[in-house]
C-alpha cells in the first residue's frame, strides 16, 4: 500500500483504532486501584457510594474506609507540586483552591462519622511504586476492620514520613508569615 492511498477517512479510522488499543493497555490510576483491591483479596467495594460524604472513588462501608484516588494536577499533590499554568491564573488558581477545600471538607466529613480515609496520589501509583502502595492500601483496609469504630482518620498512603514532615514544616511556616 503506498502512502498516498491513505484517505482522511483511513487515518481517523486508523486514530481509532490506537486510541482504542492505548485504553485497553493504559488503564487509569482509578483501575489500577481497583485490580489491587481484587487480587489482595478484597473485593466487595462500592465505586463513588452516594451515601458517603464526597462519593469515594473506593469505599468499603463495612469497614468505614474510603479510597481517594487523587491526579495529582488536580488536587495538587504536595509532592509533585506541578506548576500552574501559566495562562488564566486567576482560573486555575479558583478551581484548585476550590478542590482542594472540598477534599479537605469531605476527609473531615468522613473523619467525624469515624471513617478511615485514604489518599492515594497517582504518582504513588506508577510503575515501580504500585505494588509498594497497593500493600499499604491492603493493610489499612484490612486493619480498618479491627480498628475502633470510634475515631476516624486520614492516612496519604505510599507516601515517605520524610517528605510528609517536609510539607508540614512548609505549610506551618506559611501559616506563620
Ligand atoms: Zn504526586
Amino acid at each position: 500500500m503506498s502512502s498516498r492511498g491513505h484517505s482522511p477517512v483511513d487515518r481517523a479510522t486508523a486514530t481509532r483504532h490506537v486510541m482504542q488499543a492505548n485504553r485497553s493497555v493504559d488503564t487509569s490510576p482509578e483501575m489500577r486501584v481497583r485490580a489491587s483491591l481484587r487480587e489482595a483479596g478484597l473485593p466487595g467495594y462500592r465505586l463513588h457510594w452516594k451515601k458517603a460524604p464526597g462519593r469515594p472513588d473506593v469505599c468499603y462501608p463495612g469497614r468505614k474506609v474510603a479510597i481517594f484516588v487523587n491526579g495529582c494536577f488536580w488536587h495538587r499533590c504536595p509532592y509533585c507540586s506541578l506548576p500552574t499554568p501559566k495562562s488564566n491564573v486567576d482560573f486555575w488558581e479558583g478551581k484548585f483552591a476550590r478542590n482542594q477545600a472540598r477534599d479537605q471538607r469531605n476527609h473531615q466529613q468522613l473523619v467525624d462519622a469515624g471513617w478511615t480515609v485514604l489518599v492515594v496520589w497517582e504518582c504513588r501509583l506508577k510503575k515501580g511504586r504500585l505494588e509498594d502502595t497497593m500493600g499499604k492500601v491492603a493493610d489499612e483496609v484490612r486493619r480498618a476492620k479491627l480498628r475502633d469504630k470510634g475515631e476516624g482518620q486520614v492516612v496519604e498512603v505510599g507516601v515517605p514520613s520524610a517528605w510528609r514532615l517536609a510539607v508540614a514544616r512548609h505549610r506551618l511556616s506559611r501559616g506563620r508569615r
